[in-house]
């Protein structure tokens, strides 16, 4: 039977653990219910599982029968299981207080799948059945990577670290992941592009180290209040001057805190900062410009500024070649109007960018506003009014089916 019809036939269990997940969502690196519901689901597949040990992922291994042409290969069969493919889904929530009112929402406060992770964790069990169906006719072998702490916490980074690249023996060769949107596409609409798919992010945390006083004696103090100030201008400056129009960066200070009344001088300044770029070349200039402007600001004023990154992710960069058989693949599985080539970048950060760092792949969108709301002005993901359509599941299971199948038989070859 057709990959799109076996996929109809299981859409209604998907959807029923989807909505599991979604009443029960998890955030951060430590997901034991999801977890719990995602080995449940995989039970009686053919499957090698591994739990994370860092944080509660589930690593899911199905090696195909079928061993290629043996010794007139490539040489590169590990444990005759061939080329090796890597779909990935992560399954944590927000720090959001659901107000969809849907009958499954919810039931923990203030955490909310508003981000569409647990459609993410559906379609991905509903491929591990639809290629465990398939085992006899797999030239390789697939691995399954259920991620904790997408929102912020990395987790893609320690699943690299505990080996998730390589759990079916050798390097997968290629890798993919599936993202819902709750507006802007239409449902089942899949979009992606070649080259930077999704930006880099970095939060910076600035203080300025002054010295405190009477307001009405800065020379006897060293005031840090016009020393931010002028760091601020700089940055947007710095924006302009520095940077190439067409591989822009995006800085903003979202934060700024200093002093308590008038007539006092704070003894620091504290600037909270976000910054976006869109290509490893700009990410590197810009962390580098932008801590030496800091410092050289506040010395040149004879005072002393500190300038640490917290969280970031690198860029999430498509290989043009898999972003290309990906367009193919959702077109020849689901007709040409089922497909957008995605323009633009965007603005948001992933830590599948971790993965393409290491193993060619793309990144790829899917509507899942439920019709018949306009896409247009749908709340998007992380708004607690965001809803996602169930109907999408079965051909998000069956574009992970059909991609692992065609990217092996391609390798196999
Ligand atoms: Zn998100
Ligand atoms: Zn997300």
């Amino acid at each position: 039977m057709a990959i799109t019809e076996d996929a109809a036939a299981i859409a209604g269990e998907l959807a029923h653990l989807r909505r599991a997940i979604h009443a029960e969502p998890e955030i951060g690196l430590h997901l034991p219910l999801t977890q719990e519901k995602i080995v449940a689901a995989l039970d009686g597949l053919p499957l090698e599982i591994t739990l994370g040990s860092a944080l509660s992922s589930v690593t899911a291994v199905l090696r195909g029968a079928v061993n290629g042409d043996g010794a007139g290969g490539t040489g590169r069969r590990a444990g005759g299981g061939g080329p090796v493919v890597l779909l990935r889904a992560d399954m944590d929530a927000l720090p959001v207080s659901e107000r969809t009112g849907l009958d499954f929402a919810s039931r923990i406060d203030g955490t909310m799948h508003a981000c569409g992770h647990d459609l993410h964790s559906a379609m991905l069990v509903g491929a591990a059945r639809l290629l465990s169906e398939r085992q006899a006719d797999l030239p390789g072998s697939v691995v399954f990577m259920f991620q904790p702490g997408e929102e912020g916490h990395g987790g893609a980074r320690f699943m690299i670290e505990e080996g998730v690249l390589d759990a079916a023996g050798e390097r997968a060769a290629a890798a993919y992941a599936l993202h819902v949107a709750s507006g802007e596409l239409r449902a089942g609409v899949f979009s992606t592009r070649g080259g930077p798919m999704m930006a880099a992010a970095e939060a910076l945390g600035i203080t300025v180290h002054g010295r405190g006083g009477h307001g009405s004696q800065p020379h006897h103090a060293a005031d840090p209040i016009p020393v931010a100030c002028e760091i601020v201008t700089a940055l947007q400056v710095l924006v302009t001057r520095a940077f190439d129009i067409f591989d822009p960066v995006v800085i903003t200070v979202g934060s700024f805190h200093a002093g308590t009344t008038d007539n006092v001088i704070p003894d620091e300044a504290r600037l909270q900062v976000t910054i976006r770029s869109f290509s490893a070349a700009s990410r590197e200039q810009v962390r580098e410009t932008v801590v030496r402007l800091v410092h050289d600001i506040a010395s040149a004023h004879g005072l002393t500024a500190t300038a640490k990154f917290k969280d970031s992710y690198p860029v999430t960069v498509n290989d043009q070649r898999e972003a290309r058989f990906a367009a193919e693949v959702v077109t020849d599985l689901l007709g040409e109007d089922r497909f957008q080539p995605q323009p633009n970048p965007m603005a948001g950060a992933e830590d599948f960018s971790y993965v393409l760092e290491q193993v060619p792949g793309a990144f790829v969108m899917l509507g899942a506003c439920p019709p018949p709301v306009d896409p247009a002005t749908a709340p998007f993901n992380h708004s607690a009014f965001a809803v996602f359509d169930d109907t999408v599941l079965a051909d998000g299971a069956a574009l992970f089916t059909e991609l692992a199948l065609r990217r092996l038989a391609s390798s196999a070859r």
